[in-house]
C-alpha cells in the first residue's frame, strides 16, 4: 500500500472517530440544575446547607467560567422544542423556601444579575424561618422565578391520590393569588414521584417537575422528571464544582428509584 493510501486511510479513521465523539457527546450530555436548599451565614451546618462564603464562591466560579446562568422556564421550553441542549449553561434552584434564601442567596443572585427558581412550601409562607409574602413578591418583581414545592411538603408517593391532587393544585393556587404571578414549574418533595404523579402535576397546568437525584431518565427527555445536582457544602473545591456543572455528571451516579 502506497504512503498516501495509509495517510489518507488514517485521516479517514480519525474523522469517523471524531464524528462518533461530537455525536455521543451531544446525545448525553445535560444542563445541570443545581439544586440549594439553606444558604446559611451563622450556626448549623447540615446536609442540606450551604455557607454563605460557600454560596458566593460557587456563583463566583459560575461567573468567572461564564456559564449561561439559563431561567429553568427556558430551559424547559428548549427540551419541549426538541432543541439541542445549550453548552456550558446551569439552572439554579433552591427547595422549600428558606428565609435565608431571601437574605443571603438574593443579594448574590442580584449582584450576578443570575436567574433563579424558589420552590416554595406555600403552607409555610410567613411561617417563622421561611419566606415572607412580601420577600416573595419581592424576589418576584426582581427576576426570581416562585414555583410550587406542594401545600405542605407531604412525601407525594405514600399519600392517596386525592390528597396529592390537592397538594399539587392548592399551593400552585395560593402562591398565584397572593403573590400575582403565574406559576409554572414544581418540584416533588425530597424528589418522589411516581407516573401517576407525574400525571397529576401535568394535569394541574404545570410545565415541568424537578427531582432530586431519583429516576431513571439521566438525558432530560421528560420534562416532569428533571434530574438536579445538590450543591453543599462539600463542594469546596474547584474540580468537584467542574464535575458537577459538567453536563455529564449524571452519567456518573447511580440512578435512585423514583419512589
Ligand atoms: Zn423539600
Amino acid at each position: 500500500m502506497s504512503k498516501r493510501r495509509i495517510f489518507f486511510g488514517v485521516l479517514a479513521v480519525l474523522a469517523v472517530v471524531g464524528a462518533l465523539g461530537v455525536w455521543a457527546s451531544s446525545r448525553l450530555y445535560v444542563v445541570p440544575i443545581i439544586m440549594y436548599h439553606q444558604v446559611y451565614d451563622v450556626g448549623h451546618r447540615r446536609l442540606d446547607t450551604v455557607s454563605l462564603r460557600l454560596f458566593e464562591w460557587q456563583m463566583a466560579y459560575i461567573k468567572k467560567n461564564r456559564f449561561h446562568v439559563l431561567p429553568l422556564k427556558k430551559l424547559v421550553q428548549i427540551i419541549k422544542e426538541g432543541k439541542p441542549l445549550p453548552r456550558k449553561s446551569v439552572v439554579i434552584t433552591f427547595d422549600d423556601g428558606y428565609e435565608n434564601n431571601y437574605w443571603n442567596a438574593f443579594p448574590i443572585l442580584r449582584k450576578y444579575q443570575f436567574p433563579a427558581t424558589i420552590f416554595m412550601v406555600s403552607d409555610f409562607i410567613d411561617v417563622p424561618g421561611y419566606l415572607t409574602r412580601e420577600q416573595l413578591r419581592e424576589m418576584a418583581a426582581q427576576g426570581i422565578d416562585i414555583a410550587s414545592h406542594t401545600r405542605t411538603h407531604a412525601y407525594l408517593p405514600s399519600v392517596s391520590a386525592e390528597i396529592a391532587s390537592e397538594q399539587i393544585r392548592k399551593s400552585k393556587e395560593r402562591l398565584e393569588q397572593e403573590l400575582g404571578i403565574k406559576v409554572s414549574h414544581f418540584s416533588y418533595p425530597s424528589g418522589g414521584f411516581n407516573e401517576k404523579i407525574k400525571f397529576l402535576v401535568q394535569e394541574a397546568g404545570y410545565e415541568s417537575a424537578c427531582t432530586t437525584n431519583r429516576g431513571y431518565d439521566r438525558f432530560m427527555h421528560d420534562p416532569y422528571e428533571l434530574k438536579r445536582i445538590r450543591l453543599s457544602d462539600a463542594d469546596n473545591r474547584m474540580d468537584y464544582l467542574w464535575m458537577k456543572l459538567s453536563g455529564f455528571y449524571n452519567l456518573f451516579r447511580q440512578a435512585r428509584s423514583p419512589d
